[in-house]
């Protein structure tokens, strides 16, 4: 079926599904039907999830590449991501038929997504190995309530509340579109994790043996970033010298930075947000990629404003400066950098000096940092990498790696400085 076919339908679906929530949305039920047309049933989707943790802040789940078949009264969705597990795929949701005619099946998304995969997106070998033995860390959904619908360009937005055993209201965002992988994209394949690092798909099964693709954009089109819309006036030229800080590591211009409408947060479908967070967890960074390909299709950011070091308002802005590269760096697809030898990222975490050395050093236009520079040219636009001058390197959870390492012995070494995320939990960057 062509592309053009397969946009129609997912068009068709959307349009349906619309409608008939529409037409429900008034009464008190707490399950929407939506249509699907049964041509589709077999076809590709891409189905991506994020949620909003009331206590604990923001998260994403692991995405999927998933299919839908017939199974007497019910859609069953497939998981079909992993060609290797593929026989039999995986059962992700069992979808209740409503009401069936010939060209529409009414089915219960609500009633379907009943658990959560805790496994997300942002990952990589050393959190679990090279080959996939993953099942999920799988949560259950009680008191499910089907919240909105919404169609975004090709992508249908289901949202949903919910909570979890432990007491947990969440409210859940679920992309599903048709899953059209850019022929263009190109991979960039992850050998390890010894000399640079960045996020990685889960390990996928080809000939060759097991492979893991670096998490990164796509850069046909620029990368842009949308700062939300609260974000006070006094902080914007920071965040956003911070963002383009990575147009002078790429040598060109790869991101770009605008003002996000007006009610734009995040997580949206359709913006790249750097959401400005005062009350959050932690300044921090979620990519939401293509499980197959590695393309990072949404970045969300959350840049906490109480984690600043004081200081007067031109420090502030050093911090942000330095804040916004980093977590930028993660949206990019970037993994810390925690290895000892001085200022050659802004992946690693910094002493307050050398925080607003960074920022004013951004503020100033001055070249990108070596490791940046090296790293970004390499995985992005396919640059040689010259291990001979190529900073040292080391991440998250690897024996021995954690930030402030050259830095004397300090029982609190993170007092004084912009808390970013927690290093040491590494599914929490
Ligand atoms: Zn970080």
């Amino acid at each position: 079926m062509s592309r053009e076919m397969r946009m129609r339908q997912l068009q068709f679906i959307v349009v349906a599904w619309l409608v008939v929530t529409l037409s429900s949305a008034s009464g008190a039920v707490t399950a929407q039907p939506a249509s699907l047309s049964p041509n589709v049933l077999g076809e590709r989707f891409l189905l991506q999830i994020s949620y909003d943790q009331r206590t604990v802040g923001f998260n994403t789940s692991r995405s999927r590449i998933v299919t839908f078949r017939r199974d007497g009264a019910a859609l069953q969705m497939l998981d079909v991501s992993d060609a290797q597990r593929s026989d039999p795929p995986p059962v992700l949701a069992t979808i209740p038929i409503s009401r069936e005619t010939p060209s529409t099946l009414d089915v219960d998304l609500n009633e379907a997504f009943n658990t959560l995969d805790r496994e997300e997106d942002r990952t990589g070998e050393d959190y679990y190995g090279r080959i996939e033995m993953h099942d999920g860390i799988a949560v259950r959904l009680f008191d499910r309530r089907a919240l909105s619908v919404a169609y975004h360009g090709a992508t249908l937005v289901f949202d949903q509340e919910a909570r979890t055993n432990d007491g947990q209201q969440l409210i859940i965002h679920y992309y599903l579109s048709a899953y059209q992988p850019r022929a263009d994209f190109r991979r960039f394949e992850m050998k390890n994790l010894r000399r640079f690092g960045f996020y990685e798909t889960y390990p996928q099964w080809r000939s060759s043996g097991w492979v893991l693709y670096a998490t990164k954009f796509d850069i046909h089109e620029p990368i842009v970033f949308a700062l939300s819309s609260d974000t006070p006036k006094q902080y914007r030229s920071a965040l956003r010298d911070g963002v383009l800080y990575w147009n002078r590591a790429f040598g060109r211009t790869v991101v770009r930075v605008i003002d996000a409408p007006s009610g734009v947060r995040a997580p949206n479908p359709d913006y790249n947000v750097i959401q400005w967070a005062p009350g959050g967890f932690a300044s921090t960074s979620y990519i939401q990629s293509d499980p197959l390909t590695g393309q990072i299709l949404h970045a969300h950011i959350f840049i906490l404003p109480h984690t600043l070091a004081g200081g007067d308002l031109d420090q502030q802005n050093d911090q942000l400066r330095y804040l916004a590269a980093h977590e930028v760096g993660h949206a990019l697809g970037l993994r810390h950098n925690f290895a000892p030898g001085g200022m050659t990222s802004v992946m690693d975490y910094f002493k307050l000096p050398q925080i607003l050395q960074i920022g004013s050093e951004i503020r100033a236009g001055m070249p990108s940092l070596a490791y940046d520079t090296a790293v970004v040219q390499h995985v992005y636009l396919g640059a040689p990498l010259d291990t001979d001058t190529l900073p040292p390197f080391c991440t998250d959870s690897q024996q021995g790696c954690f930030p402030f390492r050259s830095a004397p012995k300090q029982s609190n070494a993170l007092h004084g400085n912009v808390s970013t995320d927690p290093a040491h939990d590494p599914l929490r960057q």
